[in-house]
């Protein structure tokens, strides 16, 4: 198949990675116009009015690749010449059912047409059944609902601040992590390219290496809140974490009387297996926050904690306009639906061996891929020189994948993808990596 041609003025690591919304490394600091480059080809097919019109009008913060997509379908988009792509990297972890999911469309629909948005000073039946839900399938706490990751974990600093005696203010959160682009999560982000420019940033995180206990240990202290940790980094690079690491956060936090909150903002919902990335490790903690797959692709953002820490979240000390909405409620009702019947959760599990088989035969015969990690369906590849330029090759083949951390490819695909359609991702991707070697 053709796709639309690649701005030669991109570079390939660059594109692969500055296509990202939100999160990508590497995109702040994209120097090119999104519309550089964007010159049309000799059959006229691109530049389209599309990014024309986004090149005078949208701010260009983000770094895009030169396809606007018109429609998508389980792990399928397609773009306006017609092009059709399968997608391993579906809505960046937000569509975990894959593209317009029948259930939660229809949901969404009735919900149009009967409620859009009341707020926060009302009760609808849809935010208690969703928060009920969660509830049920977590750790029986209390939701707090916003609308993205950052804000969740916006949430959790200062409930983990609000609920611990005022000497109590510091975060200690882990290199490599991600949490959102506010000014307090992207503080929390300890990542310096993220950091590059915004100074001062907030006081009072601490950073620390993910997996070391022993740094863990000398950083908490009396005036530690709480500690920040995602259970498997995402952006980082499906980073896992060692044996033991999680428990051993879980026992510090105890011991200093801090909070633990698990950024599950990627991991959450499904994706790993378990509806909640925390229950593989059998490590409960004390707040976790949501979004991403949450709501099947729409927007939505929630909070998780006991009954007894969301008390200090008084009245009027955090709220969200759009949080917890109608449309956003019946939504995740949905997913969380359509996981159960359609037994999901097991799914995860067929899949993640199926690409493991896959990816380690490719390992086998590559010598540049140094390593497969995989969690459920969060998979990556860890290649030992920069991988940026599969994303397009990949693409140039009709298949969309994320490369992140320069070195790792990384695939969140849908549960609802078929053998045969993860076979067929595999095949590209093992054709265009195994090319190169
Ligand atoms: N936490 C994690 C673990 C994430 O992966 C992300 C987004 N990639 C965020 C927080 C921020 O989410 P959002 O972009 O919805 O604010």
């Amino acid at each position: 198949m053709s796709t639309a041609p690649l701005p030669e003025s991109n570079d390939a690591s660059e594109s692969s990675e500055a296509a990202d919304p939100h999160d990508v490394p590497g995109a702040a600091e994209a120097e090119a116009s999104p519309g550089e480059g964007l010159t049309p080809d000799e059959n006229g097919s691109a530049p389209s009015s599309v990014i024309a019109q986004f090149d005078q009008y949208v701010i260009p913060n983000y770094g895009r690749f030169p396809v606007t997509l018109v429609r998508g379908s389980g792990s399928h988009v397609w773009d306006e010449q017609g092009n059709e792509y399968l997608d391993l990297f579906p809505g960046w972890g937000c569509n975990l059912l894959g593209h317009c999911p029948p259930e939660v469309v229809q949901a969404v629909q009735q919900q149009v047409e009967q409620l859009i948005h009341v707020p926060n000073t009302w009760y609808t039946e849809a935010q208690g059944q969703w928060a009920a839900a969660l509830s049920q399938r977590s750790f029986g706490g209390q939701a707090f609902f916003c609308n993205s990751g950052a804000e969740a974990n916006e949430a959790a600093i200062k409930l983990a601040r609000l609920h611990t005696p005022e000497e109590r203010y510091k975060i200690i959160t882990f290199e490599g992590g991600f949490h959102g682009r506010t000014l307090a999560t992207t503080t929390a982000t300890a990542q310096p390219k993220y950091h590059a420019g915004l100074g001062p940033l907030m006081a009072g995180f601490n950073y620390v290496p993910f997996g070391d206990l022993d740094a863990v240990a000398a950083a908490i202290d009396e005036t530690t809140a709480a500690i920040l940790v995602e259970p498997v980094q995402g952006e980082g690079g499906v980073r896992i974490p060692p044996e033991g690491f999680l428990a051993g956060l879980r026992a510090l936090a105890d011991e200093h009387e801090a909070l633990l909150i698990f950024d599950e903002v990627q991991t959450g919902c499904g994706r790993t297996g378990h509806w909640f990335g925390y229950q593989h490790f059998g490590v409960t903690p004390d707040i976790i926050t949501l979004a991403k797959s949450l709501c099947g692709g729409i927007a939505g953002g929630a909070m998780l904690t006991t009954a007894e820490i969301a008390g200090s979240l008084r009245p009027g000390m955090h709220a969200s306009t759009f949080g917890g909405n109608p449309i956003a409620a019946v939504a995740g009702i949905a997913v969380l639906q359509t996981i159960e019947e359609q037994n999901l959760l097991q799914r995860v599990t067929a899949l993640e061996q199926l690409f493991r088989e896959r990816l380690e035969q490719l390992q086998h015969k590559c010598e540049h891929v140094s390593e497969v990690r995989t969690l459920g369906l969060m998979i990556g590849v860890e290649l030992t020189h920069p991988a940026g330029h599969f994303v397009q090759a990949c693409m140039e083949r009709g298949l969309l994948i994320n490369c992140t951390q320069e070195t790792v490819i990384r695939l969140l695909p849908a549960m609802t993808l078929s053998d045969e359609l993860a076979h067929q991702g595999c095949d590209i991707l093992c054709d265009v990596i195994g090319a190169s070697s």
